[in-house]
């Protein structure tokens, strides 16, 4: 929760926020490091987010995480926008520097990095995405820093298949659309599978799993999912011997960065954020915006 005594605050802003995992990493975060600092979870309505967002340099806030859907949003009221934001399109990390200004930054990618390159996944060759959502774009520009080709972009909505390839094209990488039924046939040879649809997520549709044996032996497949942990694709990929990668990884990658921006400390090694988040029931009542 957040105390106005706290030396330094942040938070999450989203709607709904209740769901969020953030303020349990944190709070554990700021706990291990015995930091004067809160973390909380601030709902934002639709209509009224602009207007919150834009008075965060007079809330007292260091910054904020923002989660769905206010990530475009975020980045339409910020004051100075990181590269890596602008070119993903959106932002979930929104500081506030010394002179007051709203700096908007996405760690989103870097999230999605960490978590192929602690499984030991491969992004140098051909990639296939399922989904072209914010998520996907993130995944595109972590793909094209990583030394990735090509990309297939598989999503039932092809105009937003057809946008996420003209920004592979830009950032280098040769790009093809794939309707979902030529989803096996555009996994051939592939060494990274990446589900970045909102299918396989409790509450969702099943997502249909492509046929996994078109993959490259060894292959990575990454569910950005995260609720169940182990998907039935993961489940699929491991029976399959490949790499199976969780939305939990990415879900820890992109917070330590943004701790980092709060607070001017490492997340520290000593807390087991795995482990702290796989058993974690999230249920955050929202705080006020402090914004004076
Ligand atoms: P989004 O912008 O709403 O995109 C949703 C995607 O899922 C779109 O490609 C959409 O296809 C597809 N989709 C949704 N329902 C579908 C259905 N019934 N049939 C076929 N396709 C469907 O969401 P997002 O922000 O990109 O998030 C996508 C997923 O990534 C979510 O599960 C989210 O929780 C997860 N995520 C995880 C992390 C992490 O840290 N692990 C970070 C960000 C997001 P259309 O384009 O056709 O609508």
């Amino acid at each position: 929760m957040t105390s106005p005594e706290a030396k330094m605050a942040a938070g999450v802003v989203g709607w709904p926020v209740a769901h969020s995992l953030s303020p349990t990493l944190h709070g554990a975060w700021i706990a291990a490091l015995k930091l004067d600092a809160t973390y909380s979870a601030f709902a934002l309505p639709p209509d009224d987010a602009g207007a919150m967002l834009r008075s965060l340099p007079a809330s007292g806030l260091r910054g904020v995480n923002v989660t769905v859907p206010h990530k475009e949003l975020a980045l339409s009221i910020a004051d100075i926008v990181s590269p890596t934001a602008e070119r993903i399109g959106a932002a979930n990390l929104l500081t506030v520097d010394a002179s007051g200004r709203i700096v908007a930054d996405n760690t989103d990618a870097r999230g999605f990095l960490d978590g192929l390159v602690r499984a030991g996944g491969d992004a140098t060759g051909t990639a296939v995405l399922l989904g072209a959502g914010g998520a996907a774009r993130a995944v595109i520009a972590a793909l094209a820093d990583a030394g990735c080709r090509e990309i297939r972009l598989v999503n039932r909505t092809a105009d937003k298949a057809k946008a996420l390839a003209r920004l592979a094209e830009e950032l280098g990488l040769k790009a093809s659309v794939h309707e979902p039924a030529g989803a096996s046939a555009a996994c051939a040879g592939a060494r990274l599978l990446v589900n970045a649809t909102s299918l396989g997520m409790k509450g969702a549709g099943p997502l249909e799993i492509p046929d996994l044996s078109r993959l490259a032996p060894g292959a990575a497949v990454y569910d950005l999912v995260y609720v169940p942990r182990e998907t039935q694709l993961l489940k699929a990929a491991r029976g399959r011997g490949l790499k199976a990668i969780e939305g939990l990884d990415m879900l820890i990658g992109q917070a330590r960065p943004s701790f980092r921006a709060f607070f001017g400390a490492d997340p520290p090694d000593a807390v087991d954020a795995r482990s702290l988040l796989e058993n974690a029931r999230p249920a955050n009542t929202p705080a006020p915006w402090p914004a004076r």
